[in-house]
């Protein structure tokens, strides 16, 4: 049983226009293909190896199915992640993006991105650690035609601290509309998780990344 459709509500009725990500890590296909029964079509996972030995690829996939990844990529598994992924959300470094394009054009394929921010400043949680660092990424991304620089990306401080949570959320915002003013192509602020989404959505957020409250807890 999954609580898709619930949470799918709960989002819907604060914004109509946030799309929601079903966090399925952890969980089988039987779970994915129950949430998709239920509405859902944008799921994500956080490795290369486990999204690929669950979702079929691409082209064999159910109606309208994606698959974003979520979770640090290391430059080794680029190929693989591009094969699999619709979208990469977690992009953190210059080689990686590097890597990226080079791989994308080896394929002649072109792959959407996010940029992830490291915005509690925890040390490890992964993401650009600066406003510099992400905005230099951002400058280097326009020698990258076959990457489509969509938005950004963060996770905000765990614990459940709220003021943390809000300033992190803030800090994040106000770079997305920086880059966003410079950058016709990115639109995507994804922010908040089954605990924080609901702040999240209070700083503008247009994609929320939901796992346990759909799928309940995970091994
Ligand atoms: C696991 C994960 C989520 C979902 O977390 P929940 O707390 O289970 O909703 C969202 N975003 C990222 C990047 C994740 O790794």
């Amino acid at each position: 049983m999954t609580d898709y459709l619930s949470v799918y509500n709960a989002v819907k009725a604060i914004s109509d226009d946030v799309s929601l990500v079903a966090v399925s890590k952890f969980h089988p296909y039987e779970a994915v293909m129950e949430a998709y029964d239920a509405g859902a079509r944008i799921f994500g996972e956080n490795r290369v190896q486990e999204m690929r030995e669950k979702f079929p690829p691409k082209n064999e996939r159910p109606e309208g199915m994606k698959v974003y990844l979520i979770g640090q990529l290391q430059r080794n598994k680029v190929r693989k992640a591009i094969e699999w992924a619709d979208r990469i959300e977690s992009v953190d470094s210059l080689p990686l993006i590097e890597k990226i394009e080079k791989e994308c054009e080896a394929l002649a394929v072109d792959m959407d991105i996010l940029l992830e921010f490291n915005s509690s400043g925890e040390e490890n949680k992964s993401g650009f650690r600066t406003e510099e660092e992400l905005l230099n990424a951002v400058c280097y991304l326009r020698e990258c035609p076959r990457i489509n620089l969509l938005g950004i990306m963060t996770i905000g401080p765990l614990g459940g601290d709220e003021a943390r949570i809000r300033q992190a959320f803030q800090h994040t915002k106000e770079l997305f509309l920086k880059v966003k003013s410079e950058n016709p192509s990115v639109s995507v602020l994804s922010m908040g998780m089954s605990g924080d989404w609901k702040i999240a959505l209070e700083y503008g957020s247009d994609e929320v990344r939901i796992g346990t409250a759909i799928f309940g807890a995970r091994k």
